[in-house]
Protein backbone atom coordinates (compact mmCIF):
# COMPACT_ATOMS: atom_id res chain seq x y z
CA UNK A 1 0.00 0.00 0.00
CA UNK A 2 2.76 2.27 0.72
CA UNK A 3 4.71 1.76 -2.73
CA UNK A 4 1.00 2.55 -4.26
CA UNK A 5 0.81 5.96 -1.96
CA UNK A 6 4.36 6.65 -3.15
CA UNK A 7 3.09 6.24 -6.49
CA UNK A 8 0.09 8.41 -6.44
CA UNK A 9 2.19 11.29 -4.24
CA UNK A 10 5.06 10.84 -7.59
CA UNK A 11 1.95 11.23 -10.14
CA UNK A 12 0.23 13.71 -8.52
CA UNK A 13 3.55 15.72 -8.10
CA UNK A 14 4.16 15.45 -11.64
CA UNK A 15 0.86 16.77 -12.37
CA UNK A 16 1.12 19.37 -10.70
CA UNK A 17 4.78 20.44 -11.66
CA UNK A 18 2.96 20.05 -15.67
CA UNK A 19 -0.15 22.50 -14.69
CA UNK A 20 2.46 25.33 -13.14
CA UNK A 21 4.65 25.22 -16.80
CA UNK A 22 1.46 25.82 -17.99
CA UNK A 23 0.18 28.33 -16.53
CA UNK A 24 0.42 31.75 -17.92
CA UNK A 25 3.29 33.78 -17.44
CA UNK A 26 1.77 37.07 -16.73
CA UNK A 27 0.07 38.39 -13.54
CA UNK A 28 -3.88 38.07 -15.28
CA UNK A 29 -6.06 38.04 -12.27
CA UNK A 30 -3.68 40.91 -10.11
CA UNK A 31 -5.53 44.39 -10.87
CA UNK A 32 -3.62 47.04 -12.29
CA UNK A 33 -4.20 48.68 -8.97
CA UNK A 34 -3.98 52.72 -7.89
CA UNK A 35 -6.48 55.22 -7.09
CA UNK A 36 -9.79 55.88 -9.10
CA UNK A 37 -8.81 58.99 -10.56
CA UNK A 38 -4.80 58.41 -10.17
CA UNK A 39 -2.36 56.37 -12.28
CA UNK A 40 -0.81 53.13 -11.36
CA UNK A 41 1.82 51.09 -13.60
CA UNK A 42 2.64 47.51 -14.23
CA UNK A 43 5.55 45.59 -14.85
CA UNK A 44 5.23 42.50 -16.56
CA UNK A 45 8.26 41.71 -17.12
CA UNK A 46 11.28 41.88 -19.72
CA UNK A 47 10.77 45.63 -20.68
CA UNK A 48 7.08 45.72 -20.61
CA UNK A 49 5.07 47.99 -18.43
CA UNK A 50 1.53 48.93 -18.69
CA UNK A 51 0.75 52.31 -17.93
CA UNK A 52 -2.58 53.24 -16.36
CA UNK A 53 -4.63 56.58 -15.99
CA UNK A 54 -8.34 56.66 -15.04
CA UNK A 55 -9.51 54.18 -17.51
CA UNK A 56 -7.26 54.88 -20.24
CA UNK A 57 -3.98 52.51 -20.86
CA UNK A 58 -1.14 52.44 -22.75
CA UNK A 59 1.87 50.01 -22.65
CA UNK A 60 5.79 50.78 -23.18
CA UNK A 61 8.75 48.71 -23.91
CA UNK A 62 11.77 49.37 -22.46
CA UNK A 63 15.04 48.30 -24.48
CA UNK A 64 18.36 48.06 -24.37
CA UNK A 65 18.57 51.40 -27.07
CA UNK A 66 15.61 53.32 -25.47
CA UNK A 67 11.83 53.20 -24.77
CA UNK A 68 8.89 52.78 -26.89
CA UNK A 69 5.82 54.31 -25.56
CA UNK A 70 2.27 54.37 -27.11
CA UNK A 71 -0.74 56.62 -27.05
CA UNK A 72 0.58 59.33 -24.31
CA UNK A 73 -3.50 60.40 -23.59
CA UNK A 74 -3.12 63.96 -22.18
CA UNK A 75 -0.46 66.33 -21.18
CA UNK A 76 -0.91 65.46 -17.56
CA UNK A 77 -1.08 61.94 -18.21
CA UNK A 78 2.03 61.86 -20.35
CA UNK A 79 4.01 63.45 -17.72
CA UNK A 80 2.79 61.08 -15.29
CA UNK A 81 3.99 58.24 -17.83
CA UNK A 82 7.50 60.18 -18.35
CA UNK A 83 7.81 60.56 -14.71
CA UNK A 84 6.90 56.88 -14.58
CA UNK A 85 9.71 55.63 -17.03
CA UNK A 86 11.84 57.35 -15.72
CA UNK A 87 11.99 55.72 -12.65
CA UNK A 88 12.83 52.32 -14.49
CA UNK A 89 15.23 53.46 -17.23
CA UNK A 90 17.35 56.79 -17.97
CA UNK A 91 17.45 55.35 -22.10
CA UNK A 92 16.12 57.94 -24.23
CA UNK A 93 12.43 58.15 -25.40
CA UNK A 94 12.68 56.94 -29.39
CA UNK A 95 9.20 56.34 -30.67
CA UNK A 96 5.61 57.16 -29.46
CA UNK A 97 3.26 55.14 -31.41
CA UNK A 98 -0.14 56.22 -32.14
CA UNK A 99 -3.17 53.91 -31.84
CA UNK A 100 -5.80 56.10 -33.64
CA UNK A 101 -6.84 59.83 -34.57
CA UNK A 102 -9.07 59.98 -31.34
CA UNK A 103 -7.41 62.91 -29.33
CA UNK A 104 -8.39 61.87 -25.85
CA UNK A 105 -6.04 58.70 -26.09
CA UNK A 106 -2.89 60.70 -28.10
CA UNK A 107 -3.21 64.16 -27.08
CA UNK A 108 0.02 64.99 -25.01
CA UNK A 109 2.90 64.01 -26.98
CA UNK A 110 4.84 67.17 -26.99
CA UNK A 111 6.82 66.26 -23.92
CA UNK A 112 8.05 62.99 -26.12
CA UNK A 113 8.90 65.36 -28.58
CA UNK A 114 10.86 67.84 -27.30
CA UNK A 115 12.96 64.62 -25.92
CA UNK A 116 13.29 63.78 -29.91
CA UNK A 117 11.04 61.24 -29.78
CA UNK A 118 9.77 60.14 -33.76
CA UNK A 119 5.95 59.49 -33.86
CA UNK A 120 4.45 56.99 -35.49
CA UNK A 121 0.46 56.47 -36.80
CA UNK A 122 -0.79 55.15 -39.80
CA UNK A 123 -0.93 57.24 -43.09
CA UNK A 124 -4.95 58.41 -41.94
CA UNK A 125 -4.02 59.97 -39.10
CA UNK A 126 -2.37 62.82 -41.25
CA UNK A 127 -5.90 63.16 -42.57
CA UNK A 128 -7.65 63.11 -39.64
CA UNK A 129 -5.53 65.33 -37.72
CA UNK A 130 -5.26 67.73 -40.27
CA UNK A 131 -9.21 68.26 -40.09
CA UNK A 132 -9.48 68.25 -36.60
CA UNK A 133 -5.89 70.02 -35.35
CA UNK A 134 -4.71 70.38 -31.47
CA UNK A 135 -1.65 72.05 -30.54
CA UNK A 136 -1.39 69.13 -28.10
CA UNK A 137 -1.23 67.02 -30.33
CA UNK A 138 2.17 66.11 -32.77
CA UNK A 139 1.49 65.15 -36.13
CA UNK A 140 3.16 61.16 -37.09
CA UNK A 141 6.51 61.96 -38.42
CA UNK A 142 6.50 58.02 -39.90
CA UNK A 143 3.19 56.71 -41.35
CA UNK A 144 2.50 53.73 -43.01
CA UNK A 145 -0.50 51.68 -45.13
CA UNK A 146 -1.19 48.25 -44.11
CA UNK A 147 1.88 47.07 -41.96
CA UNK A 148 4.69 48.48 -39.96
CA UNK A 149 7.31 46.43 -37.74
CA UNK A 150 9.04 48.94 -35.66
CA UNK A 151 12.84 47.45 -34.59
CA UNK A 152 14.39 48.87 -31.33
CA UNK A 153 17.31 47.41 -29.04
CA UNK A 154 16.77 44.28 -30.52
CA UNK A 155 12.53 44.19 -29.53
CA UNK A 156 9.94 43.99 -31.87
CA UNK A 157 6.56 45.61 -32.45
CA UNK A 158 4.34 44.97 -35.08
CA UNK A 159 1.69 47.63 -36.15
CA UNK A 160 -1.12 46.09 -38.24
CA UNK A 161 -3.99 48.34 -39.95
CA UNK A 162 -7.52 46.30 -40.49
CA UNK A 163 -9.02 48.69 -42.27
CA UNK A 164 -12.26 51.34 -41.08
CA UNK A 165 -12.97 50.17 -37.74
CA UNK A 166 -12.96 52.90 -35.34
CA UNK A 167 -12.08 55.33 -37.28
CA UNK A 168 -9.84 55.05 -40.15
CA UNK A 169 -6.66 54.86 -38.81
CA UNK A 170 -7.09 52.30 -35.87
CA UNK A 171 -3.69 50.15 -35.63
CA UNK A 172 -3.23 47.00 -33.81
CA UNK A 173 0.25 46.18 -32.08
CA UNK A 174 1.35 43.17 -31.38
CA UNK A 175 4.97 42.04 -29.50
CA UNK A 176 5.77 38.65 -31.65
CA UNK A 177 8.06 37.10 -29.19
CA UNK A 178 5.61 37.49 -26.15
CA UNK A 179 2.62 37.24 -28.02
CA UNK A 180 0.59 39.90 -26.64
CA UNK A 181 -1.50 41.98 -28.45
CA UNK A 182 -2.74 46.18 -27.63
CA UNK A 183 -5.80 46.99 -28.82
CA UNK A 184 -7.84 50.31 -27.86
CA UNK A 185 -11.29 51.14 -28.06
CA UNK A 186 -12.27 47.95 -30.48
CA UNK A 187 -12.12 45.31 -27.50
CA UNK A 188 -12.50 46.55 -23.57
CA UNK A 189 -12.85 43.04 -21.25
CA UNK A 190 -16.17 42.13 -19.87
CA UNK A 191 -17.43 45.59 -20.93
CA UNK A 192 -20.35 46.40 -23.15
CA UNK A 193 -19.37 48.80 -26.16
CA UNK A 194 -18.71 52.41 -25.21
CA UNK A 195 -22.06 54.45 -25.06
CA UNK A 196 -23.83 55.00 -27.74
CA UNK A 197 -20.39 53.67 -29.95
CA UNK A 198 -18.83 57.21 -31.43
CA UNK A 199 -16.91 56.92 -34.44
CA UNK A 200 -17.83 52.56 -34.38
CA UNK A 201 -18.94 51.16 -37.71
CA UNK A 202 -20.20 47.86 -36.17
CA UNK A 203 -20.19 45.50 -39.48
CA UNK A 204 -16.54 46.73 -39.43
CA UNK A 205 -15.98 46.31 -36.12
CA UNK A 206 -16.78 42.73 -36.28
CA UNK A 207 -14.86 42.25 -39.80
CA UNK A 208 -11.87 43.55 -38.28
CA UNK A 209 -12.20 41.39 -34.91
CA UNK A 210 -12.36 38.28 -36.62
CA UNK A 211 -9.27 39.51 -38.96
CA UNK A 212 -7.57 39.82 -35.82
CA UNK A 213 -8.54 36.43 -34.19
CA UNK A 214 -6.10 35.25 -36.93
CA UNK A 215 -2.91 36.69 -35.59
CA UNK A 216 -0.77 34.55 -33.68
CA UNK A 217 -0.98 35.67 -29.88
CA UNK A 218 -2.18 34.51 -26.55
CA UNK A 219 -2.94 37.54 -24.13
CA UNK A 220 -4.47 41.10 -25.09
CA UNK A 221 -3.30 44.66 -22.98
CA UNK A 222 -6.53 46.85 -23.83
CA UNK A 223 -6.48 50.79 -23.92
CA UNK A 224 -9.49 51.07 -21.43
CA UNK A 225 -9.89 49.51 -18.27
CA UNK A 226 -10.57 50.61 -14.41
CA UNK A 227 -8.27 49.94 -11.85
CA UNK A 228 -10.07 46.94 -10.52
CA UNK A 229 -9.44 45.19 -13.66
CA UNK A 230 -6.43 42.98 -14.63
CA UNK A 231 -3.55 45.00 -16.67
CA UNK A 232 -3.36 42.05 -19.23
CA UNK A 233 -6.14 39.46 -20.36
CA UNK A 234 -6.21 36.36 -22.70
CA UNK A 235 -6.98 36.21 -26.05
CA UNK A 236 -9.78 35.07 -25.93
CA UNK A 237 -11.10 38.20 -24.92
CA UNK A 238 -11.14 38.96 -28.78
CA UNK A 239 -13.55 36.97 -29.83
CA UNK A 240 -15.54 37.71 -26.51
CA UNK A 241 -16.09 41.58 -27.76
CA UNK A 242 -16.71 39.92 -31.26
CA UNK A 243 -19.82 37.67 -30.55
CA UNK A 244 -20.95 40.43 -28.08
CA UNK A 245 -21.56 42.40 -31.13
CA UNK A 246 -22.86 39.91 -33.11
CA UNK A 247 -25.56 39.04 -30.14
CA UNK A 248 -26.53 42.59 -29.90
CA UNK A 249 -26.88 43.31 -33.31
CA UNK A 250 -29.08 40.45 -33.64
CA UNK A 251 -30.90 41.15 -30.84
CA UNK A 252 -32.13 44.51 -32.28
CA UNK A 253 -32.35 43.17 -35.67
CA UNK A 254 -34.78 40.35 -34.70
CA UNK A 255 -36.75 42.95 -32.74
CA UNK A 256 -37.04 45.42 -35.92
CA UNK A 257 -37.85 42.39 -37.85
CA UNK A 258 -41.13 41.68 -35.48
CA UNK A 259 -42.46 45.07 -35.93
CA UNK A 260 -40.53 47.20 -33.48
CA UNK A 261 -39.51 50.19 -35.06
CA UNK A 262 -38.92 52.91 -32.24
CA UNK A 263 -35.37 53.33 -30.87
CA UNK A 264 -37.00 54.72 -27.32
CA UNK A 265 -39.12 51.45 -27.57
CA UNK A 266 -36.11 48.97 -28.65
CA UNK A 267 -33.85 50.41 -25.72
CA UNK A 268 -36.66 49.94 -23.09
CA UNK A 269 -37.27 45.91 -24.63
CA UNK A 270 -33.75 44.10 -25.91
CA UNK A 271 -32.01 42.55 -23.41
CA UNK A 272 -29.01 40.61 -23.50
CA UNK A 273 -28.82 38.83 -20.32
CA UNK A 274 -25.91 37.04 -20.81
CA UNK A 275 -23.84 40.13 -20.36
CA UNK A 276 -25.65 41.07 -17.11
CA UNK A 277 -22.33 40.90 -15.18
CA UNK A 278 -20.34 43.05 -17.98
CA UNK A 279 -19.58 46.72 -16.81
CA UNK A 280 -21.94 49.13 -17.92
CA UNK A 281 -24.49 46.77 -19.35
CA UNK A 282 -27.79 48.81 -17.36
CA UNK A 283 -26.45 52.46 -18.18
CA UNK A 284 -24.88 51.62 -21.87
CA UNK A 285 -26.95 48.87 -23.45
CA UNK A 286 -29.57 50.99 -24.31
CA UNK A 287 -27.02 53.62 -25.97
CA UNK A 288 -25.48 50.26 -27.57
CA UNK A 289 -28.90 49.48 -28.97
CA UNK A 290 -29.53 52.71 -30.50
CA UNK A 291 -26.88 52.83 -32.44
CA UNK A 292 -27.89 48.99 -33.94
CA UNK A 293 -31.47 50.79 -34.61
CA UNK A 294 -29.50 53.38 -36.68
CA UNK A 295 -27.44 51.02 -38.17
CA UNK A 296 -30.41 49.26 -39.75
CA UNK A 297 -32.56 52.15 -40.23
CA UNK A 298 -30.61 54.27 -41.52
CA UNK A 299 -27.40 51.43 -43.00
CA UNK A 300 -24.64 53.65 -41.44
ZN1 LIG B 1 -11.20 56.18 -30.00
Amino acid sequence: MKSLFQVLILITGLLLSMTATAEPKFPRQEPMGGKTFGHSVKNLGDGLYVFRWWVYRNIFLVTDEGVIVTDPMNPKAAELLRNEIRKVTDKPIKYVVYSHNHHDHISGGQIFKKEGAKFIGHKNVLKELADHPSPLTPMPDITFDDTYTLTLGGRKLELSYFGPNHGESLVVMRLPKEKVLFIVDIVTPRRVAFRAMPDFWPDEWIRSLKEIEQLDFDYVISGHGPEDQPAIDLASVVSEQRVYLEDLMVAVKSAMDSGSHSPDALRQTVKLPKYKNWQYYNEWLPMNIERIWAYYHMGW
